[in-house]
């Protein structure tokens, strides 16, 4: 996500996607990626930019707008923050490290015992939680990684915890492909996470 240091018409710019909009595919199509990304993510931030022109929002970064707002300006700035968050978690599984290394590899083990047991814990948690929301891995002041569950546009920045990774299990992610079928959108998006990017995102935290 780049913003722009100026306050402007269009000041909060989508990201552009990492990858090309099939190259998710079988298990996100071209079709979902192109109303997923092209039309509610670039609605979202198009909304934002039209709710926060001529206010103080329009000179901050996005995430002080997801800190520190309210109401439509958080929905929308914070659904903007969660998709870019989780369009670069993503690549094409030919592509993707496909498990964690390093420090973050030891910290889910002290937390969850393997990366196996992370996966069904968040599995589980994005099973239950009713309606449209996020599930988030986070680290916590303490340094403790958590799966948080969100509804709607929910973001553990809210919390001051810091974001590694996150689901989006609203329909619009996934109705196209597997209609309400959430248990496969998530059991064949695992192989899409790129564990390299979680990583450099733990490091950097
Ligand atoms: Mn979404």
């Amino acid at each position: 996500m780049s913003n722009k240091d100026t306050a402007t018409a269009i000041r909060f710019e989508a990201m552009d996607l990492p990858y090309a909009a099939g190259a998710l595919a079988p298990a996100i199509s071209e079709q979902t990626i192109n109303y997923h990304y092209g039309k509610h993510y670039k609605g979202y931030v198009a909304k934002l930019n039209e709710l926060a022109e001529g206010t103080p929002f329009a000179s901050m970064t996005l995430e002080e707008v997801v800190r520190g707002s309210e109401g439509p300006v958080y929905n929308n700035a914070a659904q903007a923050w969660n998709h870019a968050f989780y369009f670069e978690t993503l690549a094409p599984s030919s592509e993707a490290q496909h498990a964690p290394t390093g420090a973050l590899l030891g910290a889910i083990e002290r937390w969850f015992g393997s990366l196996d047991a992370l996966k069904a814990q968040m599995t589980k948690a994005c099973l239950s939680l009713f309606g449209s929301g996020w599930v988030w891995l986070a680290e916590d002041d303490t340094g403790r990684l958590c799966i948080i569950s969100e509804s709607n546009a929910g973001n553990p920045l809210r919390y001051g915890m810091k974001p590694l990774l996150c689901i989006d299990v609203w329909e619009h992610a996934y109705y196209i492909d597997y209609r309400n079928a959430r248990a496969d959108a998530v059991a064949a998006l695992w192989p899409l996470i790129d564990w390299k990017v979680v990583g450099e995102r733990y490091e950097k935290w």
